[in-house]
């Protein structure tokens, strides 16, 4: 019989003890091993020490920031790191920064996403062979054809033209199609598409997503584009 093979090694900085918990166990019922830190000096130890296959960082952390610590794990590393996010304008310095981040969870999360995300990541990274080149980017999914997302004129073309979209139709759609398969819960979406959230956040997200999926058909697509992930939120099909 062969001995089980290495369980790969999740390194997750994360200061609060009840979040990092639930992630450990949800990560080790995965099957991965976890290596919990919750200063950002311990981060960086660990990391000098045994590089994992992935690292999960909180952005706010007693003696310091995730975002220092990602850009010092930079200097050395391609390693796939994913973001916990506490606020929600985080995200954008998330995504905004030229931090090298993979992926970001804001919270509160299922600890059921983070494990989603950190298998899509690193199945990513395994396919770009980014372990093997350190160089090498992971590919990012492309855009359904059909769609293309004209930012100068904030409008989003079908195959017969613009899309008759409401300004939050067009910013619901056009966050998912900036990063195509990427799930994006609706709490994630609320962030990212209005300006000031109301509290029927998650029907407000539904609502809007099945508006623009109506005017997908309108337009002579599937309205199935925007896929529906349960318990997790929505995606552009890639
Ligand atoms: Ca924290």
């Amino acid at each position: 019989m062969n001995p089980p093979p290495t369980p790969p090694c999740i390194l997750l900085l994360e200061d609060e003890q009840a979040i990092a918990d639930t992630l450990i166990y949800a990560l080790r019922s995965e099957g991965f091993e976890v290596r919990h830190v919750q200063l950002a000096r311990e981060a960086l130890a660990a990391f000098t020490e045994r590089e994992p296959a992935l690292a999960i960082l909180d952005v706010g952390v007693p003696d310091g920031h995730g975002f220092e610590v990602c850009r010092e794990m930079r200097r050395t590393s391609e390693m796939p790191i994913l973001f916990l996010t506490a606020r929600t304008q985080e995200i954008d310095r998330v995504l905004g920064l030229e931090l090298g981040a993979d992926d970001y969870v804001s919270k509160p999360f299922s600890p059921r996403e983070v494990c989603a995300r950190v298998r899509a990541i690193l199945r990513r990274s395994a396919g770009a062979g980014r372990v093997a080149a350190p160089n090498a980017a992971a590919p990012e999914a492309a855009p359904p054809a059909a769609l293309r997302l004209d930012e100068a004129a904030q409008r989003i073309h079908g195959p017969a033209g613009p899309l008759p979209l409401t300004r939050y139709e067009f910013r619901l759609l056009a966050a998912l199609l900036r990063r195509p398969q990427r799930i994006y819960s609706r709490s994630e979406l609320m962030a990212l598409v209005w300006d000031d959230a109301p509290d029927t956040a998650d029907r407000t997200v539904d609502a809007h997503v099945k508006l623009v999926r109506a005017k997908l058909r309108e337009a002579g697509l599937a309205g199935e584009l925007i896929q529906t992930h349960r318990h997790m939120g929505y995606s552009l099909q890639g």
